[in-house]
């Protein structure tokens, strides 16, 4: 079969692997010039930075195999660390029993493990589909055309599914019209001394999470900086500030981090990335996937399964496991 799937994040990496490995003709079409969606990353002088997931947990007793042959590939490495929570505006540790992985050497290495023989349209941004007597049919923003496709499968963030697929299916009726909130990502790298056993930090309500990237295992920093720090600022701080604000974020981030530690840093250079789509509410579905089998059609991604790294892998492998059943 010819299946066109939309959205090269893990799920729809995961899927288009899946169909690849049985002998389907799959082709994607990324808006992007990367695979990996929120696995994504930015190379800098000062170091390479994962600016979606910061690391991810495994759950799933089916995930927890994948993520053993991943071990074993040496394409993921288990991020030790005593994680840190704000209380009162006071860093205090938080110790627990949670296995936290990172993609080695950056998170994308989940999705490039699982590349297989399928084609990738980059730079394609697909603005309109619609099924004909020959199959699905996708236009892309640039006005091309590519036609012939006997499933559809579209693996982006819920908002943009519905936006595509409202026309010819409704599949997406059972979701909310907002599924997700957006995350502001700064990149800190910074001069200065602060405990060496703060690696991680659950934030409070302006910065909801902050790695410190330089702790990581693998991770090489220019030689010149002390550290380097991926924040994430919460989505409602991130939802009030939007896409456009004229605030310093990143000196909004070496702010936070200077007050919870106390210390005096200095910001020697930085990276800003506004996530629209990032962080969900929880959705009630009773399967990680939808499906409108009449047409033909399957929507994936994490925002179907709980919103990790993890949720995209499952959503994808039960969506073809059912469907080639
Ligand atoms: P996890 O189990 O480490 O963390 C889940 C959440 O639980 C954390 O964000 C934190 O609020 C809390 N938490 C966990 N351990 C804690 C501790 N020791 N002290 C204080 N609080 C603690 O990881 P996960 O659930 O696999 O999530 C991985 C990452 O993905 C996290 O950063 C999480 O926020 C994020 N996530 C995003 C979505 C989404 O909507 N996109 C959904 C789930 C998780």
């Amino acid at each position: 079969m010819k299946v066109a799937l939309v959205g090269a994040g893990l799920s729809g990496i995961k899927a288009a692997s899946l169909l690849a490995d049985l002998g389907h003709e799959v082709t994607i079409f990324e808006k992007s010039r990367g695979l990996g969606g929120r696995l994504a990353n930015r190379r800098e002088a000062w170091g390479e930075l994962d600016i979606g997931a910061q690391y991810f947990t495994a759950r799933d007793p089916g995930f927890q195999q994948q993520v053993k042959l991943w071990l074993k590939a040496c394409a993921v490495k288990i991020w030790e660390f005593l994680p840190y929570r704000v209380e009162q505006g006071a860093l205090i540790p938080s110790p627990d029993e949670t296995v936290r992985y990172i993609g080695s050497p950056l998170m994308n290495q989940l999705v490039y493990c699982l590349v297989s023989n399928f084609a990738v349209n980059f730079q394609c941004k697909i603005s309109k589909v619609a099924k004909s007597g020959d199959g699905w049919r996708l236009f892309s923003a640039d006005g091309e055309l590519f036609s012939g496709f006997d499933w559809l499968l579209v693996s982006s963030p819920a908002e943009q599914s519905r936006t595509l697929l409202d026309s010819c299916s409704d599949v997406m009726a059972p979701v909310p019209e907002v599924v997700h909130q957006p995350c502001w990502a700064v990149g800190l790298a910074t001069r200065g001394k602060i405990p060496g056993d703060v690696q991680g930090i659950f934030g409070d309500e302006t910065v909801r999470w902050a790695s410190r990237l330089s702790s990581r295992p693998g991770f090489i920093k220019a030689p010149e900086v002390d550290d380097v720090w991926m924040l994430h600022f919460s989505p409602e701080w991130s939802e009030q500030q939007g896409k456009e604000t004229t605030m310093d974020i990143g000196q909004a981030g070496l702010n936070w981090l200077q007050t919870l530690m106390a210390a005096k840093l200095e910001k020697s250079a930085e990276y800003q990335h506004y996530w629209r789509y990032a962080n969900m509410k929880p959705l009630t579905f009773d399967k990680p996937y939808l499906v409108d089998e009449q047409q033909r059609l399957a929507v994936i991604g994490a925002w179907c399964a709980g919103g990790r790294v993890e949720g995209a892998w499952l959503s994808a492998q039960r969506c073809i496991q059912d469907l080639t059943d």
